[in-house]
């Protein structure tokens, strides 16, 4: 790999990011410039090069978003359109992404610095999530006005001459603020059901990586949805504050880290307002020594380095009974250090392994930026003095190995002698850092998987189908892979609603539950005239 190749491909992506989206703010169904005019910089991860010049968007640029929202909330055309007239729109949203793939992927390359085709992976998941998300605009009309009746209960039902219904009506004006790690996918699995079930959003990207975000307005505004409905801002942490603390917010949904979860709370709190929150993880692989050891090892290099270990579902503590765990290192170690890295996230396409068809694959990608960069560094020279023995990787790889110099490449790491309460088993170090405990007893396995205060994914191995479900049933966690093969790890599917136990997050994404996450339940009671009275065209 030369330098020039990675000119070559930055050069290209340049080009995509000369577009009026991906410069200016989208408030009011305008593309706009930030009050202060002023702009933030973002850099090749595999190089360290400036990509691009976003434009920074203060407190004043957010609350101009939240008076558009506001007028078009007030004018009420939006809202009460039917939910499937809505998901009409956001369907042709969905399809301008499809339409944009390529693009939309080389960009999140170059931004994120994970290879091409895991981008185009998930962006094509994206969109076709958001497709679910649109047949649901039928489902939600369908539950406007349903009778109530005893739930299931005894006794329950109201009393005669009482025409009781539900409605989920939208909640209002509402903050949406996303990650970096699968840009697009965070905000977009946002922004399609709050449109859906008839909120006006404003989307908050992450400042450290959110310029295929930033597209979304523009398809927006080509779908034609109403001013003022959504607006994209970008901004830092400060813009995101701004937007928490609106008293005209009546509702955050936010992924990040859980300290900022913390924040939002606060933030959401002397205003009683709503938040949903997604939030980090530090999931557990428990590997039974029934389990295949092939298969045992590829899934633990596809729990930890895909996307470079930065998924908030990375399976990054490895449980493993005490019978597998000298070979499965072993193993592991060959693997790792033949792995390759990914010199040219930009232009890395298909090397042909096997992982490559469902977008996961065995590469080594740089992270993100410099500050996380030297965060996972930190953690792991604060492993090393702790005890902690450092069974492969462990620092940052030379430029011959790389095929280059410069980036923020970590090699990927194994750490042994894990203490429970080390910071690299309890904190969520989000980057390809794997922390190995052993266990005898199924007990001691259940009570590994969940000592840290996180409970977002974890995955059983076990050829033996009850002992799988046994410990999968105790884990708590929102989501667990139960499975002799690893197959379909870290998979989602946008019907199964998924989410955090503890630390891990309040709510539930995908399924009609996250459909519901965007409305509020609301009960009519009408008495002296039924609803069917009510319904009767007025004719005045
Ligand atoms: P982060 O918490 O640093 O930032 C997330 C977003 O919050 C950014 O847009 C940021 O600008 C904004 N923000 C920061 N401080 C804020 C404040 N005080 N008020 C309002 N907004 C604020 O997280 P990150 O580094 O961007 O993302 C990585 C984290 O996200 C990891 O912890 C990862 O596990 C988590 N994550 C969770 C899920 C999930 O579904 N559970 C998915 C992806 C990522």
């Amino acid at each position: 790999m030369n330098a020039n190749t990675t000119t070559t491909s930055l050069d290209k992506v340049r080009t995509h990011l000369s577009a009026e989206c991906f410069n200016k703010l989208y408030i009011g169904g305008r593309f706009v410039d930030p009050i202060e005019g002023e702009t933030f910089p973002t850099y090749y991860p595999a190089t360290g090069e400036l990509l691009h010049a976003f434009p920074r968007g203060r407190a004043n640029d957010i609350e101009a978003a939240i008076a558009a929202a506001e007028a078009a909330w007030a004018e009420g055309a939006w809202a009460n359109m039917a939910a499937a007239d809505r998901a009409e729109v956001v369907a042709r949203m969905a399809q301008g992404i499809e339409d944009n793939i390529e693009m939309l992927a080389e960009i999140e390359a170059a931004d994120v610095g994970k290879p091409f085709r895991e981008a185009a992976a998930a962006i094509g998941g994206s969109a076709a999530e958001a497709k679910y998300w649109c047949s649901l605009g039928a489902v939600l009309d369908a539950e406007q006005e349903v009778p109530v009746d005893a739930g299931g209960g005894k006794g329950g039902v109201p009393p005669e001459g009482w025409d009781v219904v539900y409605r989920r009506d939208p909640i209002g004006v509402i903050g949406l603020i996303s990650a970096w790690n699968y840009p697009l996918n965070v905000a977009f699995r946002k922004v399609a059901p709050a449109l859906i079930a008839g909120n006006c959003a404003i989307l908050k990207p992450s400042e450290i990586a959110g310029l295929s975000c930033m597209f979304i307005a523009k398809v927006a505004q080509d779908a034609g949805l109403p001013a003022g409905v959504l607006g994209v801002v970008t901004g830092d942490r400060d813009a995101g504050a701004a937007l928490a603390a609106s008293p005209a917010v009546s509702m955050i949904s936010f992924t990040g880290s859980s300290m900022t979860g913390a924040k939002i709370m606060e933030a959401c709190a002397p205003k009683l307002s709503q938040c949903a929150l997604e939030l980090g993880g530090k999931s557990a692989l428990v590997v039974f020594d029934d389990t295949d050891l092939d298969r045992a090892v590829a899934t633990t290099m596809t729990g930890f380095l895909t996307n470079g270990g930065q998924i908030c579902t990375a399976h990054t503590r490895l449980v493993v009974q005490k019978g597998l765990e000298a070979e499965l290192l072993n193993r592991l170690r060959e693997r790792l250090e033949k792995t390759p890295y990914c010199a040219d996230p930009i232009s890395e396409r298909d090397r042909g392994d096997p992982g490559s068809a469902d977008g996961l694959s065995d590469v080594v990608q740089p992270v993100v930026c410099e500050s996380q960069h030297r965060k996972i560094l930190g953690f792991l020279d604060e492993a090393r003095a702790a005890g902690v023995e450092v069974f492969t990787g462990g620092g940052v790889p030379d430029a011959a190995t790389v095929g280059h110099e410069g980036g923020y490449y970590v090699q990927p790491t194994v750490l042994t002698h894990v203490a429970r309460d080390a910071d690299v088993w309890q904190k969520e170090v989000f980057g390809p850092v794997l922390s190995v405990r052993s266990f005898e007893t199924e007990q001691e396995a259940v009570q590994e998987a969940n000592s840290t205060p996180f409970g977002l994914a974890s995955t059983v191995m076990s050829s033996d189908p009850a002992k799988a479900r046994r410990v999968a049933n105790r884990i708590r966690a929102g989501a667990v892979y139960a499975t002799s093969t690893g197959e379909g790890l870290l998979a989602e599917h946008p019907a199964v609603s998924r989410g955090g136990f503890g630390c891990s997050g309040i709510g539930r994404e995908l399924g009609i539950g996250g459909l519901h996450e965007y409305t509020e339940l609301k009960s009519i009671n009408y008495t002296g005239f039924s609803l069917a009275d009510a319904r009767k065209q007025n004719t005045g």
